[in-house]
């Protein structure tokens, strides 16, 4: 069987901009508004000369929709912002995460992505932590590094500011830098990926 890549990450970080890039086509639906992606997709891609399934994972963006029910936003109080890039509460953070769990169990690879332009998230550190004692190989994937995704790049240290300096510490590995509407870093990623794929 293909070996199968899940992407997850919180809504918004560039997840359905990988997963169209890796199967050549615009299948799933890019949006520059959280919780777009309705359900998983599962497509074969043909990348690099590698033959493998890719999924594009809306466990989090579900938990988005949840947001917009009023007795959940009350129950969860301010914290919670629409965008997905606050805290969510314990109990609804687990729910939403039931699907992608299901993924991520069935999957030979995970690419966790996180949003460098934005930086890490409330959101992005529970996501990790709850990754990270799932023990599936996983790539850290820093999205939105356009014109910066070479570690050799000096202005590297510029898009490291702020937000992403304690990104080793999400227990993900180190970052690899790409720019999925860009179209940059892929073949360093694919480099990363091959060795399981
Ligand atoms: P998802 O919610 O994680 O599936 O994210 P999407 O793929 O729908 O992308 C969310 C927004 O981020 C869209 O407006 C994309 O065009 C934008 N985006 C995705 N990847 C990149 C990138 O590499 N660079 C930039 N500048 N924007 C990106
Ligand atoms: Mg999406």
């Amino acid at each position: 069987r293909l070996m199968r890549v899940a992407i997850i990450g919180r809504p918004n970080v560039g997840k359905s901009s990988l997963f169209n890039r890796l199967i050549g086509r615009q299948h799933a639906l890019v949006y520059n508004k959280p919780g777009v992606t309705r359900d998983c997709l599962f497509e074969k891609a043909e990348y690099g000369g590698f033959t493998f399934e890719v999924v594009d994972t809306a466990g989090l963006d579900d938990g988005v929709d949840m947001q917009e029910d009023e007795a959940e936003m009350r129950k969860a109080g301010p914290q919670m912002k629409a965008s997905g890039i606050g805290r969510w509460p314990a109990h609804l953070l687990t729910e939403a995460l039931e699907n992608t769990s299901l993924v991520v169990k069935s999957s030979d690879l995970v690419l966790f992505m996180v949003d460098q332009r934005v930086g890490l998230t409330p959101l992005d550190w529970q996501f990790a932590r709850w990754l990270a004692m799932k023990n599936k190989p996983t790539l850290l994937i820093s999205n939105k590094a356009d014109g910066n995704v070479s570690p050799l790049d000096e202005n590297l240290a510029n898009i490291s500011v702020t937000g992403m300096k304690d990104v080793k510490k999400l227990g993900l590995g180190e970052p690899l830098h790409i720019s999925a509407t860009q179209n940059e870093g892929m073949s360093e990623l694919i480099m990363h990926m091959a060795p399981i794929i």
